[in-house]
């Protein structure tokens, strides 16, 4: 087992599926006791179970990151079982499609407290720690990741409330990156192109079915290639922060 996180703590949320899942054992792998967020408890519990039996260290905490109280109780449980807090993978979301005429509201707002209130939330819960971390050995040093989108960086029709939550990310991280930078806590941000996960699946309509041509037609990412990207942001040296990282599929232009 590599041993480059060894003796850190890493909170992945979103790690009951797809890029979070991926995400969780790949850090694990690297060495890191991870802490995994998202509501679905019997999912998270599995993946423990499965990075535990692995050699590695692994704490299920279901909590819905659009609740404040849970977020922060969230971060806090982690921080009281395992004493410290090195990394942040902010990856949870949401990506409800569709026109803005005529929208459904609601979808509107559970996007946008999923990708942009829980991130708020975890961030401003994890930043005392992951500050105190960066002070600290082993590494001295500490990461926040956000999982933005290729929807962060170019708008298209259909997907203008999901461009509002991934531009909103994109500007969040680069402002937090100069706020905290010279403190050691590195921000930055991860943009995938399409990625084979249950994203696309809580659509409907002609929302799926334009889902299901790009799927049917794209070689697209597996969720280990993001891991794989997330990796490489929190392992650099001390003296080296990867601000921006956008993963495409070759497949797609
Ligand atoms: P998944 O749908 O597989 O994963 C989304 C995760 O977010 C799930 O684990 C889900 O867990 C969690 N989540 C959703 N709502 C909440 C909530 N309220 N509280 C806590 N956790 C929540 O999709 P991906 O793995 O693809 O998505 C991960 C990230 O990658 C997202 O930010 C997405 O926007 C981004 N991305 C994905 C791309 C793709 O093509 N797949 C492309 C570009 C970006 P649960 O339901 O158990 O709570």
């Amino acid at each position: 087992m590599n041993s480059n996180l060894t003796g850190t703590v890493a909170i992945v949320t979103g790690a009951s599926s797809g890029i979070g899942e991926a995400t969780a054992l790949r850090l694990a792998a690297e060495g890191a006791s991870v802490a995994l967020v998202a509501r679905r408890a019997e999912r998270l519990e599995a993946l423990a179970a499965q990075i535990e039996e692995a050699g590695g260290t692994a704490l299920a905490v279901a909590a819905d990151i659009t609740d404040r109280a849970r977020a922060e109780a969230a971060v806090q449980s982690v921080v009281d079982r395992f004493g410290r807090l090195d990394v942040l993978v902010n990856n949870a979301g949401l990506m409800l499609l569709g026109p803005v005429v005529g929208a459904d509201v609601d979808e509107w707002e559970r996007m946008l407290a999923v990708n942009v209130q829980g991130l708020l939330y975890m961030t401003n819960a994890a930043l005392p720690h992951l500050l105190k971390a960066a002070d600290d050995d082993p590494r001295r040093v500490a990461d926040i990741v956000n999982i933005s989108s290729i929807a962060g960086r170019v708008a298209w029709a259909n997907y203008g409330a999901y461009n509002l939550t991934k531009f909103g990310v994109n500007g969040f991280t680069e402002s937090l990156r100069q706020e905290v930078t010279k403190r050691h806590v590195r921000v930055g941000v991860l943009e995938p192109g399409g990625v084979a996960t249950e994203l696309g699946s809580h659509n409907s309509g002609a929302m799926l079915d334009h889902i299901d041509d790009f799927l049917a037609s794209t070689e697209v990412l597996e969720a280990r290639d993001i891991a794989d990207g997330i990796a490489y942001m929190v392992t650099r040296p001390r003296h080296a922060s990867i601000a921006e990282l956008w993963v495409m599929p070759t497949d797609q232009a």
